[in-house]
């Protein structure tokens, strides 16, 4: 295996929420990096150490829960490099062809946003890996086990000399994770974001059909309207699926919409969509059908009733809270 980083970073917030602009969409900023600490490996072994503590700008002041986490304190983020400068190093020190890791997804959203916002290439990395994941599928996980690195490193009997959260240490005992693992294979076999997608979307159970993806999006609700995503076709005859006059469309969690069309021919089909969005700045959608079952039928009808209900509902207290509003204003105006 060529050389592979295993890094982490830990992130300042602010007290306030901070919006920025990425081609024309708000993006709200998950945080500023303020240490970055990384470990290069090479045929498994390590070879090289990174770590580095910045200056932020945009949220200057150290937020007192990120300090009681990470331990670093004003003065440390003071002293420290210019964050552009700082994510340069790390760059260069990386190498534009790196490969990297880091446990679970939450680092390289952050990056991205990071590079944004100091006018460096966000395209960089092109290739990252959740390690967390990679141990998951090589150790399932049994009931009750924690999944946090801290959790993991206890649970192999590593010794833990460091304090976790500095981003370095943090590192090493992900690095020292992976030295239980068959790292090559892991990333050799380590599902893609439209693999990722279609396994979520098609699980082995269903008879979901059709899968599609579309990565690249810069709109999250782009489902809403995108006659492209929503356009499904009978998974039976792959005519275009007629949907309700009303369109109702529901939600399942954050990432999941899903409706009922019909063809002439065939009936009803379940229409499922999904959104990830792994770089923290582009949506990657996906989309499946299914033939509709009487029981499926059944649950549709009584969700989209309830739907329904609720959006009367809530209309209907709009309308009471708007009459009330207008009231106290004609109230007021006969003092
Ligand atoms: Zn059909």
């Amino acid at each position: 295996m060529s050389e592979f980083v295993i890094f982490d970073m830990e992130w300042n917030m602010g007290y306030q929420p901070r919006v920025f602009q990425y081609q024309g969409i708000d993006q709200t900023l998950r945080g500023e990096i303020i240490q970055i600490g990384a470990v290069k490996l090479k045929d498994g072994k390590t070879v090289d150490r990174f770590s580095l503590t910045m200056k932020p700008r945009i949220f200057p002041k150290l937020h007192y829960r990120v300090a009681k986490v990470t331990g670093l304190t004003q003065a440390d983020l003071d002293r420290g490099v210019p964050i552009k400068e700082g994510l340069q190093r790390f760059i260069d020190w990386c190498g534009p062809q790196a490969a990297l890791g880091e446990w679970g997804l939450d680092d390289v959203p952050v990056l991205k946003q990071n590079l944004v916002l100091c006018g460096l290439d966000e395209a960089w990395p092109r290739r990252w890996y959740d390690l967390q994941r990679v141990f998951t599928s090589q150790r399932p996980r049994q009931e009750g086990e924690g999944m946090t690195l801290e959790a993991v490193v206890e649970r192999l009997g590593i010794p833990k000399n460091d304090a976790f959260h500095d981003a370095l240490s943090d590192a090493e005992y992900t690095a020292a994770v992976c030295g239980f693992l068959d790292l090559e294979k892991g990333l050799a076999e380590y599902p893609g974001e439209e693999q990722q997608l279609k396994e979520l979307l098609c699980p082995p159970d269903r008879d979901r059909r059709d899968f599609a993806c579309w990565p690249g999006y810069l709109d999250g609700e782009a489902w809403s309207t995108s006659e492209t995503l929503r356009g499904a076709a009978c998974p039976q005859c792959g005519q275009p699926l007629a949907l309700d006059a009303e369109d109702i469309w529901l939600r399942k969690g954050n990432n999941c919409l899903y409706s009922m069309g019909h063809c002439a021919q065939h009936g009803p089909a379940m229409i499922w969509l999904r959104r990830m969005r792994l770089d923290g700045l582009h949506f990657t959608f996906a989309r499946a059908t299914e033939p509709a079952d009487d029981a499926m039928q059944a649950k549709w009808a009584k969700e989209k009733k309830a739907a329904q209900e609720r959006a009367r509902r809530r209309k209907e207290k709009e309308a009471a809270e708007a009459a009330a509003l207008a009231m106290e204003r004609v109230r007021n105006a006969g003092r």
